[in-house]
């Protein structure tokens, strides 16, 4: 019967990497999951030829080069900008809040222009102190 040093439940990153590391340095890991798949959360299925989040999707960022190295040492990574638009009613906005949300909302070119208008919203609303809800908490 084959035997472990470790039992590792979870095939989640946090499973993966300890996995992977305890087996560098020479232990035998038995890495379970209820899942049937590897990954946990960060699992893509590939649908129609494109790789799909199957947990909703997920972007790797770090400002730690070591991070990052190591990452790289395991895995490929896509390149990729992260650019999101919101569409609302109809029509599209970037996100997050930039000078082209500004001028896409109210038509303005500089920052001077938006924190005037801004101010000019601000103004009109009375301040929340207990918001129920992110739309609440934002304005
Ligand atoms: C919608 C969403 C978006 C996210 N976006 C980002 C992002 O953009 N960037 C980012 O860095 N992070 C993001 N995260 C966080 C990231 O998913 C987690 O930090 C990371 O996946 C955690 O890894 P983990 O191994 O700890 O857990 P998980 O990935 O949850 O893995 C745990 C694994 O353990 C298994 N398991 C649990 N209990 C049992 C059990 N009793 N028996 C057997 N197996 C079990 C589960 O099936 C699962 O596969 C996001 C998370 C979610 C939910």
């Amino acid at each position: 019967m084959a035997t472990y040093d470790y039992l590792i439940v979870g095939a989640g990153l946090f499973g993966a990497v300890f996995a992977h590391e305890a087996k560098k340095a020479g232990k035998r890991c038995l890495v379970i999951d209820k899942r049937s798949h590897k990954g946990g959360n960060i699992y893509c299925a590939e649908v129609n030829g494109i790789r799909v989040h199957q947990y909703g999707a997920h972007i790797f960022h770090t400002d730690n080069k070591e991070v990052w190295d190591y990452v790289n040492r395991l895995v490929e990574f896509n390149r990729f900008t992260n650019s999101p638009l919101a569409n609302y009613e109809g029509r599209l906005y970037n996100l997050p809040f930039n000078m082209n949300t500004f001028y896409q909302l109210w038509g303005v070119k500089t920052p001077e222009e938006a924190k005037e208008k801004i101010s000019v919203q601000r103004a009109s609303y009375a301040p929340i102190q207990e918001p129920a809800n992110l739309e609440e908490q934002a304005l």
